[in-house]
């Protein structure tokens, strides 16, 4: 028979606990019972006034912002509403039925105050990080990192192109991204004009060719991550260039190692972390195995002899060339980096393999880089088996950079300047440590 409603709501009291009605297997459940705010509390502490009306404690503004990034809720007035309408998100925000909603306006005041003048978000990410350490799923022998470009909230349109004078006005007037942009290049005290495209709007972004599309103005989001379990170690947000991200990748190995006691055994990265100087620094400097291409353009592809065809003699400081002769370096060069090893005119114009060595030039010069023993380091490792193993093991930090996308919806940022850049970073790494902790947990 079919069913009709009556229309009629005549009970006036129900009895309704939130409790109930949040089922014992959702993903909120299993973040809730590892989410440890009590620290941040403590944190934060300093930076409201002892007197005054209550704030709206920053926890609940906190459980939002976690609960919109792991949803990919990004838009703060849709986070504001979704809670309010939401059981789920009641609960987990620890709101009752009929508690008030904060507004999405203080979001913005919090954020760009008191959250950021504390380090809030990268204090909670770390918490999360420690909670997923005491969970055993960060191992800490091999680590990979990346990095993966996001568009800025800056239009095209509004850029000025390379030695175009920018008249900023009065700085006290403008908006924070400029202003921070500003207060930087006076902390650098660089007086210059800037020799790049620059936005209007968020100056610190990067103007940058996509392949396949037109120029955008974007950031780089970096990630250092654990093999184990494919955890976030570490995030930095930096502009878009190869140096760039690798100097983010050397203060986050160094910040890991400094807080967390953390040195990993192999570092697994791409073409962009292969250079000398990075190679150098890893083996030199930190004794980490380098599971990276070597950046080379030592080879030829014209038929004739490429680098690996001579033998470099350490104990002599010399090459030997395929026909059996020395390359030296003199002690007068003053350019020492890179080094320069030439052979002898006398041998090569004698030689019966000059066509194939130097055919265009009279004598055969080989350029070495000071790191050069670390780049044959990171050569031999790429025979091995282990090297395969670690290629395979990288597609962790990028499907990691799909989620980030796809799933969390992080295609373009909501914040300008840098430090909202490494907000919406510090938010978006968070969450999915805290789903496979939450994950991990309902498995449990
Ligand atoms: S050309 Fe010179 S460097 Fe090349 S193989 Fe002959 S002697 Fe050696």
């Amino acid at each position: 028979m079919m069913g009709q409603q009556s229309g009629i709501q005549e009970q006036l009291f129900f009895c309704f606990s939130l409790e109930n009605h949040v089922p014992k297997d959702h993903l909120l459940r299993g973040i809730h019972r590892l989410l440890d705010l009590g620290d941040f509390r403590q944190q934060l502490a300093g930076f409201y006034s002892p007197i005054g009306r209550p704030s709206i404690d920053p926890e609940l503004m906190i459980r939002m912002l976690i609960l919109g990034y792991c949803f990919g809720i990004r838009s703060e007035r849709r986070l504001c509403e979704e809670v309010h309408l939401n059981l789920a998100y009641r609960w987990f925000c620890r709101l009752d039925l009929d508690d008030p909603v904060p507004d999405h306006s203080t979001f913005s005041k919090n954020r760009h105050g008191r959250f950021r003048e504390s380090q809030a978000f990268r204090l909670l990410f770390e918490t999360v990080l420690q909670r997923c350490m005491a969970e055993g799923l960060v191992k800490g022998e091999g680590f990979a990192t990346d990095a993966s470009i996001i568009k800025a909230d800056a239009q095209r349109q509004r850029r000025v192109e390379d030695g175009e004078t920018v008249d900023w006005g009065d700085s006290e007037q403008a908006s924070r991204p400029v202003r921070e942009y500003l207060a930087a290049l006076e902390e650098i005290n660089d007086p210059k004009e800037p020799t790049r495209t620059l936005s209007l709007t968020d100056p610190a972004a990067t103007w940058t060719a996509a392949p396949g599309g037109p120029a955008f103005f974007a950031y780089c989001t970096n990630y250092l991550i654990d093999l184990e379990a494919g955890i976030i170690l570490d995030v930095e947000a930096s502009k878009v260039n190869k140096a760039a991200e690798v100097d983010a990748t050397r203060t986050m190995i160094d910040r890991v190692e400094e807080k967390f006691d953390l040195k990993p055994e192999r570092l697994v990265g791409d073409t962009n972390y292969g250079s000398a100087a990075m190679l150098g620094w890893l083996v030199d400097e930190k004794g980490i195995e380098p599971h990276v291409p070597v950046f080379d353009k030592s080879e030829r592809t014209d038929g004739t002899f490429g680098r690996s065809d001579f033998t470099f003699d350490a104990d002599n400081n010399r090459y030997i060339c395929p026909a059996g002769k020395f390359l030296k370096t003199s002690w007068r060069t003053k350019k020492k980096d890179p080094l320069r090893y030439r052979a002898s005119q006398y041998d090569c114009l004698a030689c019966p393999l000059k066509e194939q060595c130097c055919p265009n030039t009279l004598n055969r010069k080989i350029v070495r880089s000071p790191f050069e023993s670390a780049r044959d380091v990171a050569r031999a490792i790429t025979k091995t088996e282990a090297y395969k193993q670690s290629r395979k093991e990288r597609k962790k930090v990028e499907m990691l950079f799909a989620h980030l996308k796809r799933i969390l919806r992080l295609g373009k940022l909501r914040l300008r300047g840098f430090s909202g850049a490494l907000d919406e970073f510090l938010l978006a790494a968070t969450c999915p440590k805290s789903k496979a902790n939450g994950e991990k947990v309902d498995n449990e």
